[in-house]
């Protein structure tokens, strides 16, 4: 039975990807050895870096004076490393759901934070609007897409301070403004890699401006001086990266995932709409592109598990909705095929028939 992989992170990579990180587990690049044994310091291994950060910066368009970096630690680390390494006393946070939380409280540890956000509080079914930025503010923090409750900002905003986004969950599915950002960041799992590797995207300038010190592992300074080698770096994921950077340049680069994600996402919103056993928990504009959320309407509430078993059967998995909003929610990465969404949409149009 094919599987239909709709997890949220780790999720889908393009098959391709994974055959050639086999590959290079068993011989890696022609050496002999295996890529999980192989010194990050090989003229091999090196060139494996050296083409991530080129390809990145191609496939995203990054201006010069940016760098790409590969980090330990998760998008996690990087909600400390980004104040640490760019507030002096204050920093604006628009509060979006469970990761931009969490990026704002470990804010606060480093100085003043201001909170943007809806009211009431907690109310993440969609994005802020009409809000001032406080000028004399460090920088503004926004996490463009909200896995968790499936909101999206799908245009890189004007802002009057120096813009940092946490791109966990939408990195490479659209093309982006990087000029507008002065550091893009993400945990690889999502779009990109296995667990184990961080992306950074930072622009040169705005590093090494903080009045106080930043120990060595956590400034990026350290990082983008020597490549992403200071340390040994996640050599696996690192390497899985750059054969998902590389699919995506040979299936049409950044704009043709961008077709395809609004294709994919437009087949199945315009299905949880028709479907009536099904509602989206978000509505509008701000629907996001990589995790569509849905839930059954109140009078079929009670056939929410009996549905999971159903489409499991059927080979679809991970459809089963973050507990903090419950429900489904399908993950449309970059490398899930628009087969999968068509073979759900199948799927639920049968339940319906039996149900409704
Ligand atoms: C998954 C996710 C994170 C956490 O990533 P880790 O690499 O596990 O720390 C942060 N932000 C967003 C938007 C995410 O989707």
């Amino acid at each position: 039975m094919k599987i239909h992989n709709f997890y949220a992170g780790p999720c889908i990579l393009p098959q391709e990807a994974i055959d050639e990180t086999i590959s290079a587990l068993k011989d890696f690049a022609g050496t002999g050895i295996s890529l999980a044994s192989v010194s990050h310091r090989s003229k091999e291994f090196d060139a494996v870096m050296l083409e991530a950060e080129t390809l990145f910066k191609e496939l995203l368009d990054i201006p010069e004076g940016y760098r790409v970096i590969f980090l330990g630690g998760g998008a996690s680390l990087q909600f400390a490393m980004v104040p640490f390494n760019l507030m002096n006393k204050k920093a604006v946070y628009l509060n979006t759901g469970v990761w931009a939380g969490k990026a704002l409280k470990e804010a606060t540890l480093f100085g003043e934070v201001v909170e943007i956000a809806n009211a009431p509080a907690g109310d993440f079914s969609q994005i802020p609007t009409n809000f001032t930025i406080p000028t004399d503010a460090d920088y503004m923090h926004i996490t463009t897409n909200n896995t968790i409750y499936g909101t999206e900002i799908h245009r890189d905003i004007d802002c009057p301070i120096p813009l940092v986004a946490d791109m966990s969950s939408d990195i490479l599915s659209r093309p982006v403004d990087v000029k507008k950002y002065v550091l893009i960041y993400g945990g690889a799992q999502k779009n990109l890699a296995p667990a184990g590797v961080t992306f950074v995207i930072v622009k040169e300038a705005a590093m090494g401006k903080v009045n106080h010190k930043i120990p060595t592992m956590l400034n990026y300074l350290t990082h983008t001086k020597e490549g992403s080698m200071f340390n040994t770096p996640p050599v696996i994921p690192v390497y899985t990266a750059l054969q998902t950077l590389k699919w995506i340049k040979k299936e049409g680069g950044v704009k043709e995932m961008y077709r395809r994600n609004l294709e994919k996402a437009t087949l199945l919103y315009n299905e949880i709409d028709r479907n009536k056993l099904f509602k989206a928990t978000i509505q509008g504009e701000d629907r996001s592109l990589m995790n569509i959320c849905f839930v059954m309407n109140e009078e079929f509430v009670s056939l929410e598990k009996e549905f999971l078993k159903f489409v499991e059967e059927r080979g679809m998995i991970g459809l089963k909705g973050h507990r903090n909003v419950g429900g489904f929610r399908a993950s449309t990465y970059n490398a899930l095929p628009k087969e999968s969404v068509q073979a759900l949409v199948d799927v639920m149009q049968e339940f319906e028939k039996m149900k409704a």
